[in-house]
């Protein structure tokens, strides 16, 4: 397979750069944040923005970033008997990741705290997450959905739930930084029926 300019547009050389153990582990860092997946590199990202100093500690592999290790990822989850979310990556005894099927209930009496992801409760889903650079991001659905402006007000307007302490215009700025981060893209008049509106003038970051 060939590759020309425009790829290295989605995979830059140096987008990820990893820092040796050793040297992490010698460096004086202003902040240390643990764990590279969406929440942890965002965090990174401002902190790196407002001068300081960031190393994150990421469990999983850290080189996917590369087309050589995404492409592996693909490769894994074609050759893979059994696809699921995981598929793509390589099992990692230090950073374990549940499978969708290892996600059980707990029931009363018979505790099960052998693996990472103990529900309780009845209604146990079978929701993973992913230990590598890139976290959950890496094999989430693509959906950037915001909630309704009604969302907000469940109990007065329905006597449903409870009513959020926030409203949807305390958190609209927030949504669209998420959305910029994520790269977002969608026509604001076709948003509009559900009451969701965009404040024209905002600065997206
Ligand atoms: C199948 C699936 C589909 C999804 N689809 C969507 C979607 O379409 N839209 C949406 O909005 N959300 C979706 N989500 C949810 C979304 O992906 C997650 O909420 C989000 O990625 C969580 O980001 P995070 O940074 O908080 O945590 P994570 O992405 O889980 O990142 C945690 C990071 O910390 C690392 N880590 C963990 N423990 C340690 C440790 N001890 N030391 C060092 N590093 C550590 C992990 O390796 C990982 O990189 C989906 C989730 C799943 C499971």
């Amino acid at each position: 397979m060939s590759y020309d300019d425009t790829d290295q547009v989605i995979f830059p050389a140096g987008a990820a750069t990893q820092t040796s153990a050793a040297e992490a582990a010698q460096g004086e860092w202003d902040a240390v944040v643990v764990g590279g997946g969406m929440a942890g590199c965002i965090i990174a990202e401002q902190l790196g923005q407002a001068g300081y100093k960031v190393v994150i500690l990421e469990a999983g592999p850290g080189k996917d970033m590369d087309l050589a290790e995404y492409e592996s990822y693909l490769s894994r989850f074609y050759g893979a008997v059994v696809k699921d979310n995981q598929s793509p990556y390589p099992f990692n005894p230090n950073a374990r990741m549940p499978r969708s099927t290892d996600t059980m209930p707990v029931n009363p009496g018979t505790p099960r705290d052998d693996f990472y992801l103990v529900q309780e409760g009845k209604y146990c889903t079978d929701t993973t997450f992913t230990r590598v650079l890139g976290g959950t991001s890496m094999h989430w659905e693509g959906k950037a959905l915001r909630m309704l402006p009604e969302d907000f007000d469940l109990r007065t307007k329905y006597g449903q739930g409870l009513n959020w302490p926030l409203s949807y215009d305390d958190l609209e700025p927030y949504y669209r930084k998420a959305e910029a981060e994520l790269g977002v893209a969608a026509e604001v008049e076709d948003q509009a029926y559900l009451g969701m509106h965009f404040p024209k003038g905002l600065a997206t970051r």
